[in-house]
């Protein structure tokens, strides 16, 4: 099949790298910028459990089988970082960290990244009882002790999720109040097996191998040992999309404000994945963005017609 134009990607995670294949099929090129590691935040993820049709595999096995996928099937990685953009008219002109690039369709995969505590032990323990997702990581804490640090929906989603199959969950919030709604507080509170924290912050995450307790200080100067085999920390994710504040229109909490479509008022301008507003962000569902913006911008240019 002939090759036609190349559509810019940016970001080799699993929304980018899924679009990169997409488009390759619909007969286009894919050029992808990646900044770090191709994979993204899977590359981190020690194991996954549920994408659909892979039963276990590690994060760095996933991140190579998308990258040997896309760049097999032709897609070309540059590891350079997107600095700068100008999106108006039919020809947008990106900056990278190695040069200048000119596409007539791009994709903004750019990802999010989980919100750090802060606090000693966290890093150390990160994959060892530390964990940014209850999704991807409850199942290994069945009938075990586990805390969820936050105070917003994704926080008391969490810890309903846990209470399922977690002996109890401690839910630590440093306010006296939650921000989530009105049904999950209420959730919440009914369960039995959920203890609220309030007004107490997280000092240190201790154990030598795993997590074994948290150090907690309540607002009234109290510290308190929690034992616990799992800290689930929920604070938010945070985007990082300063870069195209100006050309395309975010959320009140910096996310891309694009439907089901990934279309943005910018004709030829798509994003997908975890930089996108959507109500789970998880691998399949940035696969499925990639997959969705990739057709929209095969169609895009096939509509256009179509530089061989
Ligand atoms: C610890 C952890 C465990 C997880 N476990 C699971 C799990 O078990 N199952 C599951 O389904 N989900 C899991 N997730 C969530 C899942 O990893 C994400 O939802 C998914 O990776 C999002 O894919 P994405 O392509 O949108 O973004 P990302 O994976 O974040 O990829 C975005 C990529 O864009 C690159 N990038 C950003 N800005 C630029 C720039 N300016 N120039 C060039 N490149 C750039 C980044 O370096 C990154 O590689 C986990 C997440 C974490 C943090």
């Amino acid at each position: 099949m002939e090759k036609r134009e190349n559509v810019v990607i940016v970001g080799a995670g699993p929304a980018g790298l899924t679009a990169a294949v997409y488009l390759i099929r619909a007969g286009y090129g894919a050029l992808v910028l990646e900044e770090g590691m191709y994979g993204g935040q899977v590359a981190s993820t020690p194991t996954i459990e549920n994408y659909p049709g892979i039963i276990q595999i590690t994060g760095v096995d996933f991140s190579v089988g998308l990258y040997q996928q896309a760049s097999e099937l032709g897609a070309e990685v540059l590891f350079q970082k997107l600095t700068g953009c100008s999106l108006a008219g039919e020809v947008k002109t990106l900056t990278t960290s190695e040069g200048t690039l000119q596409t007539r369709a791009l994709i903004i995969a750019n990802g999010a990244r989980r919100a750090k505590l802060g606090c000693g032990g966290e890093e150390r323990l990160a994959g060892r009882g530390v964990s940014y997702c209850a999704t991807c990581d409850g199942a290994l804490y069945r009938g075990k002790e586990t805390a969820v640090v936050g105070g917003g929906n994704t926080a008391l989603e969490d810890a309903l999720f846990l209470a399922n199959t977690c002996s109890t969950v401690h839910l630590i919030h440093r306010r006296d109040a939650f921000r989530a709604s009105p049904i999950l507080q209420a959730a919440v509170c009914a369960k039995e097996n959920i203890r609220i924290h309030y007004d107490t912050v997280v000092e240190e995450i201790r154990g030598e191998k795993a997590v074994e307790e948290l150090a907690l200080l309540d607002k009234a100067g109290k510290r308190e040992r929690l034992a616990v085999s799992g800290v689930f920390i929920a604070i938010g994710t945070r985007p990082d999309n300063g870069l195209f504040a100006s050309s395309l229109p975010l959320t009140e909490d910096g996310y891309f404000d694009a439907g089901e479509d990934c279309a943005t008022p910018v004709p030829g301008v798509f994003v997908a994945g975890d930089s996108r507003k959507k109500p789970l962000r998880q691998i399949v569902t940035a696969a499925a963005d990639g997959a969705v913006a990739a057709t929209m911008a095969a169609n895009y240019l096939n509509t256009l017609g179509a530089r061989v």
